[in-house]
């Protein structure tokens, strides 16, 4: 697409691992870029589709990287998937009935914090809502299939089949999906990136349109792609999952590419003259 002058630029979404972080590692530059994005009064939110964690949690890792941000900065695809299941229930005028929660901390408060009735009885169940569950037990996935085979509208929080670690790419959400689909036979309906509703919600707290919104992101797939279907501004970084060679590859590619957040961070500079 074609890109806009970066000066015109009101709010910027930022993915979080492999553009603020890559696992524990901190990356070069952040608090600088978050910096300059406030001096502009530019709004600006970490998107994740890492659904384990809560806003407080993800505040505090970026705290021990000296990165300061406030729960207020965070939307991960627990909220989005809540909001979005929340919303879709007023649209339907059913009362939210009750929740059968397959994930961790991050889940349970982005269900709560939309006043979601959870049960842990998979007869009782309306909805099953599953996230990452680095817990997870054989006796929980059966519970689970129990409760979507009952008929609960099954929904999940983030397509990644996998996620990048110190081991290599281990099992993610998507996997856990998968399995629960082909035990099943139900497709969940999935909210994370690239699901627009993310990009959305997150354009909407911000009070920001798409035009006027860069999302930045290190994976083609779930972070160029979806903000691009919105007609969103993009810039893929080159600190994470996805190659230059790559994103030039890409249909359509990212409007821009920098090579991390200090390259991104002069491109604004420039832009704005500063
Ligand atoms: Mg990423």
């Amino acid at each position: 697409m074609i890109m806009p002058a970066l000066s015109t630029i009101r709010a910027v979404l930022l993915d979080m691992d492999g553009v603020l972080y890559v696992g524990d590692r901190p990356l070069p530059g952040v608090q600088d870029f978050l910096d300059y994005l406030d001096a502009t009064g530019r709004g600006w939110l970490c998107i994740t589709n890492n659904a384990s964690k809560t806003p407080e949690e993800s505040v505090a890792k970026l705290a021990r990287m000296n990165v300061t941000a406030g729960p207020e900065h965070i939307f991960n695809s627990a909220q989005a998937t809540a909001g979005w299941l929340a919303g879709q229930i007023r649209r339907d005028g059913i009362i939210p009935g009750k929740t059968f929660m397959f994930g961790m901390s991050g889940l349970r408060a982005a269900l709560l914090a939309e006043r979601f009735t959870l049960t842990d009885d998979p007869l009782a169940a309306d909805y099953v809502v599953a996230g990452a569950n680095f817990n997870l037990t054989y006796e929980e996935l059966a519970q689970t299939a129990i409760a979507i085979n009952n008929g609960a509208r099954f929904v999940g929080t983030n397509p990644d089949k996998s996620f990048p670690t110190e081991r290599g790419h281990l099992p993610g959400t998507g996997a856990i999906l998968a399995l629960l689909e082909a035990t099943t036979g139900v497709t969940p309906e999935i909210v994370g990136k690239p699901n627009p509703a993310m990009f959305e919600l997150a354009m909407q707290r911000l009070g920001v349109t798409p035009a006027e919104t860069l999302m930045v992101g290190d994976r083609y797939d779930t972070d160029i792609a979806g903000a691009v279907a919105l007609g969103m501004p993009t810039a893929g970084v080159l600190t994470g999952i996805t190659t230059a060679a790559e994103f030039a590859a890409a249909d359509p590619p990212p409007a821009l590419v920098a090579d991390d957040l200090p390259a991104l961070l002069e491109l604004f500079r420039a832009a704005d003259g500063a």
